[in-house]
Parts: structure tokens; sequence; C-alpha cells
């Protein structure tokens, strides 16, 4: 801490240095009844010089006068102040109320009297902070300027103290409110405005930092501009070389090299430093900047470099937290932030969720650096095509956010993004993509209910129609309501046991013999009906989770019920259980099989599980593998409802596969004008692939007599029996019994 007289030196220099370009002076008030003092006052003190300024004298008769004088113009450095005027006691009242009633403090005060006799007592000096006391006699020429020029003294010495004071608590003030600055733009405004009031004049500077001072650069090119005021003003982000003169960006190079306060004839180059970053804030000073002035500079520099750190670890934690590491985008979280902001501020504005297509496959099949390398690649694109608009953020591994004008984000501008493959580890990868859309109405409370819809918008295109991008509809809430609702009854349901297994025979189309079965999940109201089909509940249980549980209940069921079914049916070979994604991810799922089967007593080959083309497709890599670990088991496996899931034939053939069914549309169309063409494509691949075919969902005579006449072998549908509970598929059976 400075000690008052550490001060002092440093401020008379400044009020020197002032001297010179301003031509200041010290103004004195004489206060006397007597017009002779004041003629010989003013002869005295003509010319003189005292503390490096010419004085200047004001004169009042009374005190009377001298209050009122005194209530207009209070900028004094000394008064010189007779003891009796209008009344004895006038000079000492005048003391009171120099001090007390208009509370100046500062100025000097010299009390001379006519007659010795009139000295106030020793406490009064104290108290009122009287400079001096003299009797007009003794107040030679000389003397009166000796008692001038250390009034003088005394003056500035005060002025000094309550500046630097001032100085000081503003500093403190402005790192306290440095402090609590959160955001480099921010930060480099409050220090501007700090600096503007520490020194009292407007501030025309800039605000600068660096990254990393590892590197021993003193180019001033590495710095980033983080804000600007005065003639600077709206150089953000723009180069400093364009903006600062040669001389300045020489002081800032002197700057970051010395890494100290660097000072020239126009400019003053502050430097910061926090841990491992540094910051520098230039300002013009319009001629050397007095020794006090840098003083106040250099405190104010030592006490934000610790709010600089502040706010260079607060970037830092915040960037840590509101941006995604692998790809620089804003994250989730800052994401709804910016939602938050954009309800209340913006209009015609639209909300995208984009979902890269297989990217789980990817990322299992080609390594986790291909695709961390691939999300690079796509944040990039995306950003360069789309963020100078709207904003692009990472929102879970494989899903993206935009948000931006209506007219921008639009399904066609988001597809055009990646019509065009990925270069990634000298691969060109192409990437599909379901996009859920929604166009803010402006009505929205929060930005997260912008985000719900969104996502609403992208479960439907994902489930939904072959359109893979939607945008959301008051009916897709209304309807995602209900199946939350639903899911919740469901989950009931299945721990009441209300649920069932039923049965569908699958019959040798040459023979009629059944050979399999499918089982079919049902969910019964009780009354006769049921609550809602699997098409519906299915998928929804697959959303919430359930399937697992679920799924694991219908092989149990399945392998037990087939066990019975063998009794009454010896030469029944198969039954077939429906599977969804999430039981195929769960890493134990074929040792769950294996288990099923062994425990029930279900011989290899007798369990098929039967998957849908589209599912098997749509994570090939995931699926291949299961697949072998489900055969490895003793399970088969069964391609569903084959024909609907645009998949490659090429792609097909990797798979390791026992049979397929052809889709029900396929069949049906056989009774159509269009004909079997596509059922007999898809017999004729199977039977060259040297694998099993079943026809799903054969109604009409027709139908079967076309599918057998083309060498399908086996048939599923209501023309020979519908799905039914066990006892009633063991009674049908019991009668087919030869
Ligand atoms: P899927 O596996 O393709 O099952 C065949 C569907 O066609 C069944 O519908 C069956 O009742 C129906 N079907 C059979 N023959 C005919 C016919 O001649 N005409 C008509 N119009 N339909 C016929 P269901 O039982 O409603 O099942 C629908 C889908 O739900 C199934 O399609 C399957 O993908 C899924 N599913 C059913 N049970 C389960 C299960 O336990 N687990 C899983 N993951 N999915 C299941
Ligand atoms: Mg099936
Ligand atoms: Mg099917």
């Amino acid at each position: 801490m400075h000690t008052d007289d550490d001060l002092v030196p440093i401020l008379e220099d400044a009020h020197a240095s002032r001297t010179v370009s301003r031509a200041p002076v010290w103004r004195i008030l004489i206060v006397d009844d007597d017009e002779e003092v004041h003629a010989s006052t003013r002869y005295a003190l003509g010319g003189v010089h005292a503390a490096g300024r010419a004085l200047e004298m004001a004169h009042a008769h009374s005190a009377a006068e001298a209050r009122a004088l005194l209530r207009a113009d209070r900028d004094f450095a000394v008064i010189l102040l007779d003891v009796v005027m209008e009344t004895d006691s006038a000079g000492l009242d005048m003391v009171e109320f120099i001090r007390n009633d208009m509370r100046m403090s500062e100025v000097r005060i010299i009390l001379r009297t006519g007659q010795p006799g009139y000295a106030p007592e020793l406490d009064v000096f104290n108290d009122y902070d009287i400079n001096d006391y003299r009797t007009k006699a003794e107040l030679t020429r000389i003397r009166l300027i000796t008692a001038i020029t250390s009034a003088l003294r005394s003056y500035q010495q005060i002025r000094t103290i309550a500046e630097h004071k001032r100085g000081l608590e503003l500093i403190i003030g402005a790192s306290s409110d440095l402090m609590e600055r959160k955001a480099n733009g921010s930060f480099a405004e409050a220090v501007l405005n700090q600096l503007a009031t520490v020194l009292q004049r407007p501030v025309d500077g800039i605000v600068c930092t660096r990254e990393e001072v590892a590197t021993r650069d003193d180019d001033p090119a590495a710095l980033h501009i983080i804000g600007a005021s005065g003639r600077y003003g709206g150089a953000t982000s723009s180069n400093l070389s364009g903006i600062c003169d040669p001389a300045a960006i020489e002081l800032i190079r002197a700057s970051l090299k010395t890494r100290g306060h660097c000072f020239n004839d126009t400019c003053a180059a502050i430097h910061l430093k926090s841990g491992t970053h540094e910051g520098l804030v230039l300002i013009d000073t319009a001629g050397p900047l007095p020794e006090a002035e840098r003083g106040l500079l250099e405190v104010f520099a030592a006490n934000i470099a610790a709010s600089f750190g502040n706010v260079r670890l607060f970037e830092r934690l915040n960037h840590i937290a509101y941006h995604d590491s692998l790809t620089g985008l804003p994250n989730r979280t800052s994401f709804i932030c910016r939602l938050n902001d954009v309800v209340t501020r913006r209009t015609n504005v639209t909300v995208a969720l984009v979902d890269l297509r297989h990217f789980s496959d990817l990322n299992n099949g080609l390594g986790q650096e291909t695709g961390n390398a691939l999300l690079t690649a796509v944040a990039y694109r995306m950003q360069r095509r789309l963020g100078a608009e709207s904003i692009v953020a990472r929102m879970s591994a494989d899903v993206f956010g935009l948000i931006g004008p209506a007219d921008l984000i639009r399904p066609e501008r988001i597809l055009e993004l990646f019509a065009a493959p990925f270069e990634v580890a000298d691969n060109w990868i192409p990437v599909g993509v379901t996009i859920g859309l929604y166009r803010s109405t402006g009505d929205e409370p929060k930005g997260l209910t912008l985000l719900r819809r969104a996502n609403i918008a992208l479960n439907h295109a994902r489930h939904g129609s072959s359109e893979r991008h939607a945008y959301f509809a008051r009916e897709m809430e209304d309807s995602a309501r209900a199946r939350l609702q639903l899911v919740d009854n469901l989950r009931l349901a299945f721990r009441a046991r209300e649920l069932q297994v039923w049965f569908q025979p699958q019959v040798m189309l040459s023979t009629r013999q059944v050979t399999g079965v499918e089982a079919l999940l049902r969910w019964p109201d009780g009354h006769g009906g049921f609550v809602s089909p699997p098409g519906e509940f299915i998928p929804l249980a697959e959303y919430s989770g359930l399937i697992l549980e679920l799924g694991e209940w219908v092989i149990g069921e399945a392998c037990a019920a087939f066990m019975r079914m063998r009794q009454h049916a010896p030469r029944l070979e198969h039954i077939a259980v429906n599977v969804s994604m999430p039981q195929f991810r769960h890493p134990g799922f074929a040792r769950t099989v294996a288990a099923l089967m062994q425990r029930h007593g279900v011989a290899n080959g007798q369990l098929e599980i039967e998957v849908t083309e589209s599912l098997a497709m749509d994570e090939p890599r995931l699926v291949i593998g299961c697949m072998r670990a489900l055969r490895q088991a003793g399970a088969s496996i069964a391609i569903d409802d084959f024909g609907t899931g645009y998949s490659s034939l090429a792609h097909l053939r990797e798979l390791p596969i026992d049979c397929l069914k052809i889709d029900r549309a396929f069949v049906t169309e056989i009774d159509s004008a269009q004909g079997g063409v596509f059922a007999e494509t898809m017999i004729t691949f199977a039977r060259k692939l040297g694998i099993a075919v079943v026809a799903e969902g054969v109604e009409t005579a027709t139908q079967d007599d076309f599918l057998r006449s083309h060498g399908c072998e086996a048939g599923q549908g209501y023309l020979y029996a519908r799905p039914m509970p066990l006892p009633e598929l063991v009674e049908w059976l019991a009668t087919r019994q030869p």
C-alpha cells in the first residue's frame, strides 16, 4: 500500500506537467474589511509564482460577501481571512461556514488579524484545520509569500491524497465490477469504461487478448480484439495493424516482448497477464502521460489482471460447459440457451434436428476415430454452409441442431448439404439424414418447447414415411402425449401379466402340413378385443426400453409353448419370434437366447429369430455380428417383411440368413392387375441363395396357387389359420393330425 508520502512527489510532478500544457493558476481568496489590506496583498503577491503556478486573487470585503462568493464559486486553494470584521468572531464564524456548511475541507486557511489578542484557541486550529495565524504587521511580503507557498504545498498534498484515494477507490470498485464479468466482450467494455472513470476523461482504447503465452511471439497479429471504445469503437475483431499507427504497433510489440506496460508520447500499452493468457489494453494519451496517471494505470492493471484471469477461466469453463469438445460446436445446453434467447427476440425462426443415419453402425464398423472424423467433417460442412446465418450445434452423438431463419432452415437446404459424401481418412463416406423441423410461431413459452417439438417431428420422421423429414404438426404432439400414456399402460399391463403370446401357423404349400408357427404378441383388453395392435405398441415398447424385458419374456413363452405344441404336432419344425433393434443391440442378447433355448429344451434350429428387413439394413455391421452370435447360439435367422426395406441385394448376401419372409404387400399384389412379379423375383432370389422362403399374409386361393407354382415352399396367412392363443392352437393342431 502506498503511504501518503509516497504519493506526494508523483502528484507534484503531475501538477507541474499540467502547468505547462494548461497554464493553470492557484486561486486565492482574500477576505478582509480593510480595503488597504486588499491593496497591499494584491501588491505583495502580484506576479508571484508559487508551487509552480501563478496566483489569481479574488476579493471579499466582509464575511457576508465572502459567503455569497463561496456559494457561487468554491474553487480556491487558499483563503486569507481577517479575524475581526462585522463582528469580533466574524472570521472564526467564517471558518466554520467554510468547513462545515460549505464542506470545503481541502482549501487552506490563513487567518490574519490586526491585533494579536484575537488569536483563537489551539483546538480551534485543529478542529477547523487552520493552516496559519499571523498578525497583519507580521506579514511582510516575503513572509506572506512563504506562508502562501507553504499553504499551497499543503493544499497540493491534500489534493493528491484525495485524488489517489478516489483513483484507488475507483480501481477497487472497478475490480469488483470486472470480477463479475464473465465474458470477454463484457470485460473489455468494463475495462474501457473504468479507465475513463479513473482517468476522468473519455478513452480511445482497444482491449485485446492472446491465447497462449507459451510462444515467445511478439507479433501483434496474434492478438484478438475483444473490445474497443472512442475512435477505435467498432474495431472489434478486425486486425490491429489496420487501425493503429505504426508507433502504436511498435509499442504493442514492445509490451508483448517485455510482458510489461509501455508508454510513448501518444499512447499507453497496458499489459495484463493471468496464467497462460495475456491481454493488452492500448489507449491514446494525447501527449506523454503524467507520472501520476501512469501510477494509476499500473495499479489499475495489477488489479484487473486478477479479474482478467477470472474472465479467462470463466470463458474456458464456459467453453467447456457450452461446447462440444469434439467438433467445437455449441452443445445441447448452449443450444437451449440460444433457443430461449430466440423465443424472446425473433420471429420466423425454424429449429431443426438432423440425425445421421446408421452412425453407430459406422462407428462400430470403421472405428471410433473414423466416426469422430466423420462427425467433425459434418460439423465443419454444416457450420461453413449454414453457420453465418444460423446456429449449428451438436445435440447428442449423432444429432445436430440448427436454429435459423425459416427460409434457410428447410429440408431441401439441409439435404443438399448431405448430397456429397464426406471425405474421412481417405474414404468418401455418404451420410443419410433424418430431419425433424419446427417452425416457430412466436407464442412458445420456452426454448425447450421448440426443441421438444422439433424432436417430436424427428421421431415422426424416423418412424414414419419414407420421406425422412417432417415438420412438427399439432397432432404429433397430441399423439405423442397419447403414446406416452400408452407406454405407461403397457408397462402396467405387462407387470400385471395381461399380455399374451399368440401363435400363427406356417404351412408347407405343397402339403398344407404345419411346419412352423410365428409367435405374435397380443394386448387383450379383457372384453374380447385388444387395447392396441402390436404394430402400434411394439414401437412404443422399443422407444421406452420396455422391449428388452418384454422381448425376453416373449422368447421364453414361445419356447415353452413350442415344447407343448410338439407334443401334438411332432413334425413341427420351428417357432419364429420377432425381435426389435434394441434387443439386437443389447450385448447379451445371443447369450439370453441360448439360455432360454436350453432352459426349455429347444434344439438347435428350432428357434427362428425374425428381423425386419429395415432393421437388418439400418446398422448392417452391428446386425451381422449379432446374427452370427445368434446362429452360434443355435437359433436360425429369418428376414421379415422382405421387399419393404430398400436393401441392396449385395448387402443381403452378406447377411447370415436362413429364411426370407415375403411381405404381405407383395402377396396381396398377386391378386391385383400388377400380378406377382415381385413375389416371383423374391422367390427366385431366395432359391438362388439357397435359403427358405415363406409368403406372409396369404388370404386367397389364387395367391396360394401362384406361390406354390412359382416354387415358394411355405405360407402363412388367414387362408390357413389366424393367430390364436396356445390352447386354441393346440386344439387346432390336434384336429389336423392324421
Ligand atoms: P409380422 O412379424 O410381419 O407379423 C405378421 C403380421 O401379419 C401379424 O400381425 C399377423 O397377425 C398378420 N397376418 C398374418 N396373416 C395375415 C393375413 O392373411 N392377412 C392379414 N391382413 N394379416 C395377416 P400382428 O400380429 O398385428 O403383428 C404386427 C407386427 O408386430 C408383426 O409383423 C411384428 O413385426 C410385430 N410383432 C408382433 N409380435 C411381436 C413381438 O413379440 N416382438 C416384436 N419385436 N415384434 C412383434
Ligand atoms: Mg414376423
Ligand atoms: Mg412380416
